[in-house]
């Protein structure tokens, strides 16, 4: 089944979860607070928050908390996500997932994943996960699971 961009309900639910998470997230030393929340199959929104630590590698991104949080509920399949974040000066850069999270965003999505951005005033540009992880690897390479469109 082919992705399709969010309704502007999924939308704006998926803007509403993902401001709000970003106001929750944690992180006091880069104070880089991201929101992140996915739309699963079912049409359910789960949303995630950044999670710093002391010891910087072992944080947590904002995409990851969300889908576990996905996965938690029930859902191993992503329709679309969307990440909250204040990039750059005067919010000037739209916040997209690292490279780690397009990797994890792979795992529960395929190359049409619709991948929105904003920041907590206006929303930004919409990219799929294959302009941002182009020739990806995925789950269907090992032949598991079969070909996500
Ligand atoms: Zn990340």
């Amino acid at each position: 089944m082919p992705y399709s961009s969010p309704t502007e309900p999924q939308h704006q639910a998926l803007l509403q979860a993902a401001r709000s998470a970003q106001r929750a997230a944690y992180a006091p030393y880069s104070h880089y607070q991201v929101g992140a929340a996915v739309l699963d199959e079912r049409g359910r929104v789960h949303a995630g928050c950044n999670v710093e630590n002391a010891a910087y590698p072992e944080g947590l991104c904002a995409e990851a908390a969300a889908l576990a949080a996905m996965v938690l509920a029930g859902s191993t399949r992503a329709q679309a996500v969307l990440v909250v974040g204040n990039g750059g000066k005067n919010n000037s850069a739209w916040t997209t997932p690292c490279g780690g999270c397009r990797q994890k965003l792979r795992e529960f999505g395929g190359p049409d994943l619709p991948i929105l951005t904003a920041n907590p005033d206006h929303i930004g540009p919409l990219y799929t996960l294959a302009q941002l992880l182009p020739e990806s690897f995925g789950p269907d390479h090992l032949g598991t699971l079969e070909i996500r469109p």
